[in-house]
């Protein structure tokens, strides 16, 4: 049985995530931008937290951490090369380190470039990947530690998982995102149908999270720097994938 996912909005516009394995019970949370929230869908849902786990080190994921583990006795797994930023942790963790949920397992992948210690899971069996701000949904997150060549590398890795990955990211950013791939990509015919279908669920108030991979790789810029028509759309056909990459990131942090 795959995890069961529930998406909590959090703060202004931050997600965290509850994954939750139905034959042991073990549920885990990923991030925790305050308590609120979070308790109220453990309640709503009856599950008993066991797990906090922590993508980053910046207070829009952490905040929440030491109250809710006052609160549940949950442990709390992070980044080892953060450990002296983060919450204490539990279990500090490195790439290729695996820690299960109940049945499922999950993989850690290091996504350097926003943070350097940023680090993402990934359930394979799931099919699911917790990528906070590194991958986004439409984009990825600000170079506030990392060079644009750290989080190439970074959403390269992710971008070599299945296709039918759902990607869990850490806000409300979508909108904003494909405003500015479409700005490079007018004519994407994915682009064009993903904005109509981001723009219908912000208009119900639906989050736009999770996303398949594979949408994220037919419309997300930063994983399309190695297309020559990107490339050409730029002004740079024939620069490598990691100059096109930081040109792109720059237009963003201006746009
Ligand atoms: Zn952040
Ligand atoms: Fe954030």
């Amino acid at each position: 049985m795959p995890l069961e996912l529930v998406t909590i909005p959090c703060l202004a516009d931050n997600y965290a995530y509850l994954i939750h394995d139905a034959d042991t019970g073990q549920t885990a949370v990923i991030d925790v931008p305050e308590v609120g929230p979070i308790l109220a869908a453990l309640d709503a849902h009856q599950w008993r937290l066991t797990d906090i786990l922590i993508t980053h080190h910046h207070d829009d994921h952490i905040q929440g951490v030491e109250p809710l583990r006052a609160r549940t006795g949950a442990m709390v797994l992070g980044a080892a090369a953060d450990a002296h930023r983060l919450p204490r942790l539990d279990l500090a963790l490195t790439e290729a380190d695996s820690f299960s949920i109940g049945h499922d397992f999950a993989r850690v992948i290091d996504v350097p470039g926003h943070t350097l210690g940023h680090i993402a899971f990934h359930f394979p069996d799931s099919r699911l990947a917790f990528t906070a701000d590194s991958l986004m949904a439409g984009g990825c997150g600000r170079l506030f530690e990392g060079t644009a060549r750290q989080m190439h590398a970074s959403l390269q890795k992710l971008a070599a998982l299945p296709p039918d990955t759902l990607i869990c990211s850490g806000h409300e950013y979508t909108t904003s995102n494909l405003r500015f791939a479409a700005t490079l990509e007018p004519d994407n015919p994915h682009l064009i149908s993903r904005i109509a279908d981001v723009a219908a669920k912000r208009a119900q108030g639906i989050p736009t999270v999770p996303v398949p991979l594979q949408t994220e790789l037919d419309t997300n810029p930063y994983l399309r720097a190695h297309l020559p028509a990107l490339k050409t759309a730029i002004g740079l056909p024939d620069a490598d994938d990691v100059m096109v990459f930081a040109e792109i990131r720059a237009r963003k942090d201006k746009f």
